[in-house]
C-alpha cells in the first residue's frame, strides 16, 4: 500500500481524519501492480448547461482530492457534445466554483469539442473495421427496431451496408448534405443484447446548430457515450469516476476503447451520487427554479448550488469537510441537510468573530442614563480566541433589544425581560423594565427602563439576574437588513412527493416552502461592524451565523443567515 493511502485532511479543528473508500482501494491496488506506471489521472467533466451544485462538489472533491493525495493530476473538461444547450456563462461559473473550492486543474480547461477532429477519425476507423454504419431509419422506426427491456431489437436494414457506402454517407453527413434526423452513425454491436445501451447505439447525429466552441465547423456531433470514453483515453485518464447511473453504460465505454485499441484504457468506476433532503440536485430543475423566478437567481442563498452556498456564507473548507464526512459508496442514499449545516457551524464556531445585531428591534429608553452620555465598553471578538482581539461597544440612553426578548405576560421560567424584572445586557449593565409604552392598537412600541450602575462586569448585589440578552445602541449602531432563510422545500424528497403526476415532472414545485425567505429590513448591528465587507462572517450572539451579502454598501449592511446556532429544524417538530 502506498503512503498516500492514508489521507489526512486539513481541518479547522485540530482533529485529523483518515478516510478510505473502495475507489482508493482500487487505486492502491493499481499502484502496487504498477498499472498506468503507478500514475493517477482523473477528470471532472461537467456539462456546461447550468451552475454546479452540492452534488458536483462531491465529485469535484473526489476527483481533485484523489489526484492531490496520489500526486497525480485532475483535468477540468467541459462535456460540450450538446451544441445548443451550453452557455459561456455556465463555463465561467464552473471554473470559478472549482477554483473557489480550492482545486487546480492541470493546464487549460479542456473541452470535449477539442477532440472533435480526432473523434471523427476514430469513427472512420470504426466504419473501416466494420464496427459502425450509417443508418437511415427515421427516429420513429429506430425506436421500433430497438425493442424493449423484455423484447430483443431487430437489425436495421442498413446494418449490412458496405464499408465504402458507409464511408461515403458519413462524409456526406459531415458536409451537411442531409437534414437533422435523416441519418445517424451507429455502432454495430448486438441488437439482441439485454443491455439496451449495446443495441447499436448512436455515435453521431446531425445537428445544424452553432457550437459555442467550434462555431459552424461541424453539423454532426458525437454522442456522450462515444465522446466520453475517447476523451478520457486521449487525455490519459487512469480512473474515470462517474455516478451509478452510468454502470449500464460501462460495457459501451469499454467496447469503443477495445475496438479502437486506444493506447490506454481508463477504468470507469461508479459511485453513488449525492442526494440531499429538502432540496433537489438536478441542474434542469434548478434551472427551472431560476427561469420561473421561484428564486432570485442561481446564487440565491437558498439554492444548493455552489454559488448559492457561497453567497449564503458557506466556506469552501466546510464543503470539503462535508464531502469527506459523507464519504464515497456504491449505494444510493439521502444525506441529511443537517450534516451540511453541521460542517459550516463547526467552521464558523472557530473562525467567526462575535457581534451583536438586533434583528427585530424594540426601542428601550434607559431613563437613569444621562441624555448625552456615551460609554465605551469593551468585549472580546471571540470568547475562546484572544488573538482575535477586542471590539468596542457604545452604551447610550436609547438602545434596541429584540422584540422576542420581552414578554409582558411571560411564560413560566422566562429568563428574558419582563415588567418589573431585571435582565443583563450582554457585555453591559443590568436593566429593569419600569414601564411599557403601547400604541393605539395595543402593540408594545417602547420600554422605559432603569439601570444598575454597579453591575458592569459584576454581579448585582443581593439578588440573582439569570437572563442575558443582546442589544445595540440606537445612535451608535449601523442599519442592517437581515435575510433569513429556511428549507427551500417543505418535504424531504420533493421529487418523490411529486411522483404521482407521472406525465408532468414540474410538480416538485408544489412543495416549495413559501416561507423560505424572510427579509428583516430594520435590523441594527453594533457599531464595530461599520466597514463590513461582503463575505465577512460573524456569529451574531444568541442568533446564529451570518455572512455579509454582496448587496452590502457603506451605509447599509446586508447579512444572510448562514446557519442558526443549533439544529432548530428538528427541534421545531419538523422531523
Ligand atoms: P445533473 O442531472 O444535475 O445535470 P449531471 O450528471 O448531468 O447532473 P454533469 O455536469 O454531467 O451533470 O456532471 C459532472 C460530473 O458531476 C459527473 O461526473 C457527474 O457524475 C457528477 N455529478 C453530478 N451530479 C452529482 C451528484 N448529485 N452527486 C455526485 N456527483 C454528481
Ligand atoms: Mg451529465
Amino acid at each position: 500500500m502506498s503512503d498516500s493511502a492514508t489521507r489526512t485532511t486539513e481541518k479547522t479543528t485540530s482533529e485529523t481524519k483518515v478516510v478510505s473508500n473502495f475507489i482508493r482501494h482500487i487505486i492502491d491496488k493499481d499502484i502496487s501492480n504498477n498499472k498506468n506506471d503507478g500514475k493517477v489521472v482523473t477528470r471532472f467533466p461537467p456539462e456546461p448547461n447550468g451552475y454546479l451544485h452540492i452534488g458536483h462538489a462531491k465529485s469535484i472533491c473526489l476527483n481533485f482530492g484523489l489526484a492531490q493525495d496520489y500526486q497525480g493530476v485532475c483535468n477540468l473538461r467541459f462535456d460540450d457534445t450538446n451544441p445548443e444547450k451550453e452557455e459561456l456563462e455556465y463555463i465561467d461559473s464552473i471554473k470559478k466554483d472549482v477554483s473557489w473550492l480550492g482545486f487546480e486543474w492541470k493546464g487549460e480547461p479542456r473541452f470535449a469539442s477539442d477532440y472533435f477532429a480526432q473523434l471523427y477519425q476514430y469513427a472512420i476507423d470504426l466504419i473501416k473495421a466494420g464496427k459502425a454504419y450509417v443508418c437511415s431509419l427515421s427516429p420513429d422506426e429506430a425506436r421500433e427496431y430497438r425493442g424493449s427491456l423484455t423484447e430483443a431489437g431487430k437489425d436495421s436494414p442498413y446494418r449490412d451496408q458496405s464499408v465504402a457506402e458507409n464511408l461515403d454517407l458519413f462524409a456526406r453527413m459531415k458536409q451537411g448534405e442531409f437534414d437533422e434526423g435523416e441519418k445517424v452513425l451507429r455502432a454495430k454491436i448486438d441488437m439482441a443484447s439485454p443491455n439496451l445501451n449495446m443495441r447499436d447505439p448512436i455515435l453521431y447525429r446531425i445537428r445544424k446548430v452553432e457550437h459555442h466552441q467550434t462555431g459552424n465547423e461541424w453539423c454532426i456531433y458525437p454522442m456522450y457515450d462515444y465522446t466520453h470514453c475517447l476523451s478520457d483515453a486521449i487525455e490519459g485518464i487512469t480512473h474515470s469516476l462517474c455516478t451509478l447511473e452510468f454502470e449500464d453504460h460501462r460495457p459501451l465505454y469499454d467496447w469503443v476503447l477495445e475496438q479502437l485499441q486506444t493506447p490506454n484504457h481508463p477504468q470507469q468506476i461508479e459511485f453513488a451520487r449525492l442526494n440531499l433532503n429538502y432540496t433537489i440536485t438536478s441542474k434542469r430543475k434548478l434551472k427551472q427554479l431560476v427561469d420561473d423566478n421561484h428564486v432570485l437567481g442561481w446564487d440565491d442563498p437558498r439554492m444548493p448550488t455552489i454559488s448559492g452556498l457561497r453567497r449564503r456564507g458557506y466556506t469552501s473548507a466546510s464543503i470539503r469537510d462535508f464531502s469527506d464526512r459523507i464519504g464515497v459508496t456504491k449505494v444510493d442514499g439521502v444525506v441529511d441537510m443537517s450534516t451540511l449545516e453541521f460542517c459550516i457551524r463547526e467552521d464558523l464556531e472557530h473562525s467567526a468573530p462575535r457581534a451583536m445585531c438586533v434583528i427585530n428591534p424594540l426601542k428601550v429608553t434607559i431613563e437613569s442614563w444621562a441624555e448625552d452620555e456615551v460609554q465605551e465598553l469593551s468585549a472580546p471578538r471571540h470568547p475562546k480566541d484572544e488573538s482575535m482581539g477586542r471590539r468596542t461597544l457604545k452604551m447610550t440612553r436609547v438602545i434596541y433589544i429584540d422584540r422576542s426578548d420581552f414578554e409582558e405576560v411571560p411564560p413560566p421560567k422566562y429568563k428574558r425581560l419582563t415588567v418589573d424584572k431585571e435582565v443583563r445586557l450582554r457585555n453591559s449593565y443590568v436593566i429593569k423594565c419600569e414601564q411599557v409604552i403601547k400604541d393605539e392598537q395595543g402593540e408594545v412600541i417602547e420600554l422605559r427602563c432603569s439601570h444598575d450602575a454597579d453591575t458592569l462586569g459584576k454581579k448585582p448585589e443581593g439578588r440573582k439576574v439569570k437572563g442575558v440578552i443582546h442589544w445595540v445602541s440606537e445612535q451608535q449602531s449601523m442599519p442592517a437588513e437581515v435575510r433569513l432563510y429556511d428549507r427551500l422545500f417543505t418535504v424531504e424528497n420533493p421529487d418523490a412527493a411529486a411522483k404521482k403526476h407521472e406525465d408532468d415532472d414540474s410538480h416538485f414545485l408544489d412543495f416549495l416552502n413559501p416561507d423560505s425567505f424572510k427579509v428583516m429590513a430594520n435590523a441594527r448591528a453594533e457599531i464595530s461592524l461599520a466597514g463590513t465587507q461582503p463575505g465577512d462572517a460573524f456569529q451574531f450572539e444568541r442568533e446564529g451565523y451570518f455572512t455579509a451579502d454582496p448587496d452590502t454598501s457603506s451605509d447599509k449592511l446586508v447579512f444572510n443567515r448562514t446557519v442558526s446556532l443549533r439544529d432548530s429544524w428538528a427541534k421545531a417538530g419538523n422531523k
